[in-house]
């Protein structure tokens, strides 16, 4: 099936909003197997909401819309629709009795206009809203589906999930299964390359590559007739690519690198300390988003100025005059006296230069040290990292969990 989504609102072509709207859907269809060649904005306007749809249809099957379902004048995205469809609106009491519940439940009542978004295109499927008053609407005409939801996304994305999905699989003759091999530290070239027999030879299931965020992940895609073959299919393709990246494969489907350190952090009960310069409380930050982790999780400082490592972590001066705060010296210190403090089994430390200024021939920008005391042993691994200050502190956060991770598997 081809598709296409167009987000109305004159608010998303000043600039005023972000479209995550767009984002969303796009991201959801991609995984239900459905094709979205087009993403457009098109102001609250008729006349090219109309054009639009003309366009559109003259190429694809589904357009899925949101916005412009509110009360107002300019709000006008199920008349437009109903219009290039050709198809009468009838009111729908149902929908109207929900409107005023809403009200009622406010102290309000509703104004005249708050009718229209009581009014759908004639043998339209309603989508209820959950989250508000407007309710969204199927229509169907030539083997041609509009899909209309309202703008925000907390209403919006409901709407998808509880109805929305089920229609389009439930229409769709093959079910589709994803699995996503995370892998961290391997460029997207590499594991392009390195998958490149696979890709090319694809086409059930169908592999992908992505980078974000300093991570690649792969993307497994199958269809099939039932769940059973679907997964038959994909098994041994994630078993030949986990095969090929090893460990620096960190997780599959939904985590994250924190989820998968802390988990094993609290597996094996391994208590921690952070002492953190340049990415000031990053670290213990993504650790602790992990619930349980309370267990193990003892102390995160952000020991910014050379007093706060000397006073906190009893970093010596020495260190801090001969070699400075972003030295060897200086991370393995922090780490072993961040883990002094609570007699912590872990110790991690972070220092660097994040720049935008600061950086010498020396000492460049990026240039970082980050420490890992496990048990009796220290270890610290220099990283010169691109980018502005933002990515290099995250880079930095996500290649010291990384890197903890590495220790941590091998120890075990
Ligand atoms: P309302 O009843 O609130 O008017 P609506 O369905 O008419 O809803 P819009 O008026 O287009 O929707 O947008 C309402 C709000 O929803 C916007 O101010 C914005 O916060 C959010 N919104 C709309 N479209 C998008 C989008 N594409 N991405 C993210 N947010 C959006
Ligand atoms: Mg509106």
């Amino acid at each position: 099936m081809k598709a296409e989504i167009i987000t109305v609102g004159t608010e998303i072509l000043l600039g005023d909003i972000l479209n995550t709207n767009t984002h969303y859907l796009s991201n959801e269809l991609a995984n239900m197997g459905v094709d979205v060649y087009y993403q457009i904005t098109v102001g609250d306007n008729e006349n090219r909401l109309l054009n639009q749809l003309e366009e559109s249809f003259k190429r694809s099957d589904l357009v899925v819309l949101t916005g412009g379902l509110g009360p107002t004048e300019d709000d006008l995205t199920k008349e437009v629709c109903a219009r290039y469809f050709n198809l009468e609106m009838e009111f729908h009491q149902p929908s109207w009795d929900k409107i005023i519940e809403i009200h009622n439940k406010m102290k309000k009542t509703p104004t005249e206009n708050n009718k229209k978004q009581a009014y759908f295109p004639v043998n339209s499927i309603i989508l209820p809203n959950k989250y508000g008053t407007a309710p969204g609407c199927i229509m169907e005409k030539d083997n041609k589906t509009i899909i209309v939801m309202p703008g925000p996304p907390r209403e919006m994305k409901p709407m998808f999930d509880n109805f929305v999905k089920p229609f389009l699989q439930k229409n769709s003759e093959d079910i589709l299964e994803s699995k996503v091999i995370r892998i961290i530290g391997v460029g997207e070239s590499k594991v392009e390359n390195d998958l490149l027999d696979l890709i090319q030879n694809q086409v059930n299931p169908t592999i992908a590559t992505y980078a974000k965020d300093g991570e690649c992940t792969v993307r497994i895609t199958a269809k099939g007739k039932t769940v059973e073959e679907v997964e038959k299919l994909i098994l041994p393709v994630a078993k030949e690519i986990k095969n090929r990246f090893k460990e620096t494969v960190y997780g599959e489907d939904e985590t994250t690198i924190e989820d998968e350190v802390a988990k094993i952090l609290v597996k094996n009960n391994l208590t921690i300390a952070v002492a953190e310069s340049f990415t000031g409380g990053m670290v213990s930050s993504y650790l602790i988003n992990y619930p349980g982790i309370s267990s193990v999780f003892m102390e995160g400082c952000v020991t910014y100025s050379n007093e706060a490592k000397m006073k906190s972590l009893n970093v010596r001066k020495e260190t801090l005059n001969s070699v400075g705060a972003v030295s060897e010296q200086c991370a393995r210190e922090m780490a072993e006296g961040v883990a002094a403090r609570h007699n912590t089994n872990i110790g991690l430390s972070t220092t660097g230069i994040a720049g935008p200024e600061g950086g010498t021939e020396e000492k460049p920008l990026g240039l970082v040290y980050m420490g890992i005391k496990i048990n009796n042993n220290t270890i610290v691994k220099k990283y010169i990292f691109n980018g502005d200050r933002q990515q290099i502190r995250y880079r930095a956060c996500k290649t010291l969990l990384n890197d903890l991770r590495l220790e941590l598997i091998n120890m075990i």
